[in-house]
């Protein structure tokens, strides 16, 4: 396979050159972050006054995490460090886990971030010719803007359509051939069931390739996208404290994301101890943004969960590789005293042909203990009039589950498309215990 660099010379820059042009990142933003009176604070009391007081890469673990909650005890305006003048746009984290939290640009932030985006599309092999439908929610949410700019940045022709209403999508899909397509995983599993029960001919789609990301999902899930839509999916991974979409991303070997890592300065930690982990081992991912003035943040705890790889990329990209993100450290369901991460449950059921593209996970209390019901619709191809077969399936899913999981779900079947579907980020578990 031939690759393609959006910068080349950036994204195969060798180690030790790619090492000393962070340096040189990492005692800018350090600056400007000392600028914000939070950052003043914080830094002072570890000694750092200046960014020359960062000498190398190892100083970063003096500078202490800044978390979420930092973050929201500075709303609106304590982490903006530069004249509010020269700030062009906000955006807002969705709320994945609360308040938003607010991230300012200037216009250099926006070209520079625009830039880590076409890189990112770009790897994926697109080029100018390709149309571009953006079906993801435009707003406050930095996919929709943070992939609108990249792709007109590459050339792409954009269609700016958003998310929701899929016979709308169609349309679109058809009428201006569009050939690439964003959205989160959960989406695209409901288009490509809407394709079937609307019956848009996939022969008629000039559907080529596809951005998945804004939450997490399994290789299996991706599996079935790409089978399901006859479509390559390359997995994309941001988040707004980080601008935004653009932060690591597949290339063209499609396994799993390159970190940019001349825009942010990833690290790996125990988010017990905070200690860092041997690279290669699962742990809480922190980053430093490199590439922004209006809001610098450092050492970010993004509570995601992820590794690095050990082992060079075939593209021959020289920034390291992520694993899949498979869930955050808030996510974790405790089910009577046994640990549980939603993507466990995806990955059973998604590997299960009769299984539909829509399921809930949902947590009750029943007198002292915790219960779970895994709902899940089934494929088009299962008949829900026919009882047996059906009580057979939901035994077999529920053996399944309770095999991996070590926790006894109820299992319950519904019906293709009964589920509810969210044109944003998928939400995958009620949990409606008491809160204590
Ligand atoms: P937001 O700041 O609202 O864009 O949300 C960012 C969060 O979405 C990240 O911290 C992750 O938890 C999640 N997320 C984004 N992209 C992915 C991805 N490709 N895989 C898994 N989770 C993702
Ligand atoms: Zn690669």
């Amino acid at each position: 396979m031939t690759y393609q660099y959006w910068n080349k010379e950036m994204e195969t820059l060798e180690r030790s050159a790619l090492e000393a042009y962070q340096l040189t990142q990492l005692k800018a933003v350090v600056a400007q972050a000392l600028r914000t009176s939070f950052y003043r604070e914080r830094l002072s009391a570890v000694g750092i006054r200046s960014g020359e007081d960062i000498q190398n890469l190892e100083d970063l673990g003096r500078i202490p995490f800044t978390t979420k909650g930092d973050l929201r005890s500075g709303f609106p305006y304590g982490f903006l460090s530069i004249p509010k003048e020269e700030v062009v746009r906000l955006h807002a984290s969705s709320g994945t886990t609360g308040t938003p939290t607010t991230i300012y640009f200037s216009k250099g932030d926006i070209r520079r971030w625009t830039s880590f985006v076409a890189r990112s599309i770009y790897a994926t092999g697109c080029t100018k010719t390709d149309v571009f439908q953006n079906m993801i929610t435009y707003g406050l949410f930095t996919g929709g803007l943070g992939f609108h700019f990249g792709g007109e940045e590459v050339g792409m022709l954009v269609i700016p359509s958003g998310s929701g209403n899929t016979t709308r999508q169609f349309k679109l899909m058809q009428d201006f051939g569009t050939t690439v397509v964003h959205a989160t995983p959960s989406f695209l599993l409901h288009v490509q069931a809407k394709m079937q029960e609307e019956g848009v001919r996939r022969d008629k789609l000039k559907l080529i390739r596809a951005f998945a990301g804004a939450e997490p999902y399994s290789e299996d899930t991706r599996t079935r996208i790409e089978e399901l839509l006859t479509i390559d999916v390359y997995n994309s991974y941001g988040l707004s404290e980080m601008n935004g979409p653009g932060v690591a991303f597949e290339c063209q070997a499609k396994n799993d994301l390159h970190l940019w890592e001349d825009g942010y300065l990833g690290e790996i930690v125990n988010p017990k101890t905070l200690e860092p982990v041997p690279d290669g081992e699962t742990g809480e991912l922190v980053l430093t943004c490199l590439c922004r003035e209006a809001t610098p943040i450092l050492r970010y705890r993004t509570r995601d969960l992820s590794g690095f790889y050990t082992e060079p990329c075939p593209c021959g990209r020289t920034h390291r590789r992520l694993h899949r993100i498979t869930g955050r450290t808030d996510d974790m369901l405790i089910i009577n005293g046994v640990n549980l991460f939603p993507s466990q449950i995806e990955e059973v059921i998604m590997a299960m042909k009769e299984v539909g593209n829509n399921y809930l996970i949902l947590v009750e209390k029943e007198g002292v203990l915790d219960r779970i019901t895994v709902k899940t619709e089934v494929g088009p191809e299962v008949f829900m009039d026919d009882t047996r077969p059906l009580n057979t399936l939901k035994e077999r899913i529920r053996k399944t589950l309770q095999a991996s999981i070590t926790i006894n779900p109820r299992v319950e079947l519904h019906q293709p498309g009964s589920l509810p579907v969210s044109e944003g980020k998928a939400t995958r578990v009620l949990d409606q215990r008491p809160k204590r």
